[in-house]
Order: C-alpha cells, then structure tokens, then sequence
C-alpha cells in the first residue's frame, strides 16, 4: 500500500513538474510573438552585450603559472602554453601563451578552471579578418584590453531586449534613466540573504 501510494506521489510531482517546464517554454514563445524585427544600423549602433556574454579571451601573463589545466579542460586542447623548466629554480618559465580564436569555440571551460584566474571572457565579439591566421592571438595580444561597445564615442550603444524595461520592444529613442526590466547580478546578490556563519561543533 505505501509503495503505491509513493508511485502515485512520485508521478503526481513529476506531472507538475512538466506542466511548469511546458507553461514556462510556451511564455517565451507567447513573449517572443509580441516582438516584432527591429533594425540596428551597425556599426553606428551596437547593441550591448550582456554581462555574461562570451566573447574574446583577456589574459594576464604575470598571473600564469604554465600549469596547463587550460588545455587540460579544452574540448580541442586549443591553448598553447610555452614554457621552459629552469633547472636553477626547478620552476617553469612561461615564454609564451596563445589562443586561436579561429578555432575556440567560445565555452569559457579554460577561464572557469584555470586556478589563478588570468583567464576572464570579456564583450569583444568583432572577431572578424581577412586571413584567418591573423586571428591566433599570442600573450601581447590577448593581453590588450577588450573595446566596450558603452565607452566608444563614435557609437550608438543600444541595450538588447532582455536589458530594457518592462513592456518595451525597441531600443531606440529610449529615456536613459528608465530602469531595465531585469536586475544587474549584484542586484540580485543584494536580495540574497547571507549564508548562515558555520557551527564550531563546539561540546555544550
Ligand atoms: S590554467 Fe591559467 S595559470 Fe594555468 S596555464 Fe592556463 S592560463 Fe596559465
Ligand atoms: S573558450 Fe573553450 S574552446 Fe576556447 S580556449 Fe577556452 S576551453 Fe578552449
């Protein structure tokens, strides 16, 4: 009796689940119908990526410590780590470091794992060039600090659609000072309440 009843609980909650995934799948679908084309004269107009976008890799040299767990974690075992042991210091001696961004596919595995954090993903996404080999960025390279869509003077910045506020569909002529639809991820950190300080285990 109480393993059916347990069954039945079970596909009772799993039922509910799928109603909620189908409800919530058919409201993008329902949001994305109200939408309608909107046209962004690029490159006078860009629209600002978000801030979890996964663009062009920056890389700080003086915080490498050639430990390959960046090409360890590539799917395509893609970034080259030249280095050299020092026999005097028994230590590595990092020559040179390179990502071809020809070839990257853009999955952040190598900036979630590397250990000293000299890897980070920035919002450059004009990747664009004539020869393809011009796109395998070495250390000097990847070191250059990513162009912001925001910061370039000679650029409309347009907030995407998810950016503005609520009941909004095009991103032009908007009032700078109306607040986006969506919270900023420190916004969202604010509303968390803070984690509970650990138990010492202390005898009472
Ligand atoms: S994981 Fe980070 S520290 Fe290690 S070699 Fe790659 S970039 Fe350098
Ligand atoms: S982003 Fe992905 S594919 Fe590109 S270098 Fe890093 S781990 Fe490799």
């Amino acid at each position: 009796m109480f393993g059916f009843l347990k069954t039945v609980g079970d596909y009772t909650r799993e039922a509910v689940d799928a109603a909620k995934s189908l409800s919530q799948g058919l409201g993008v679908t329902f949001d994305h119908l109200r939408r309608r084309p909107i046209t962004v004269q690029y490159p006078y107009e860009k629209l600002i990526p978000s801030e979890r976008y996964r663009g062009r890799i920056h890389y700080e040299f003086d915080k490498c410590i050639a430990c390959e767990v960046c090409v360890r974690v590539c799917p395509i075992n893609l970034p080259v780590v030249d280095w050299v042991m020092n026999k005097a210091t028994k230590k590595k001696e990092l020559r040179n470091y390179s990502i071809d961004f020809g070839v990257c596919i853009f999955c952040g595995n190598c900036v979630e794992y590397c250990p000293t954090n000299c890897l980070s993903m920035t919002e450059e996404y004009e990747l664009s060039a004539f020869d393809r080999h011009s796109l395998n960025f070495d250390n000097v390279a990847l070191g250059r600090l990513p162009t912001s869509v925001t910061s370039d003077p000679a650029v409309f910045a347009l907030r995407e659609l998810a950016y503005l506020p609520a009941g909004v569909m095009d991103p032009h002529d908007l009032d700078p000072s109306r607040p986006r639809a969506g919270k900023r991820p420190e916004q969202v950190l604010e509303t968390l309440a803070p984690a509970p300080a650990p138990t010492t285990g202390e005898p009472g």
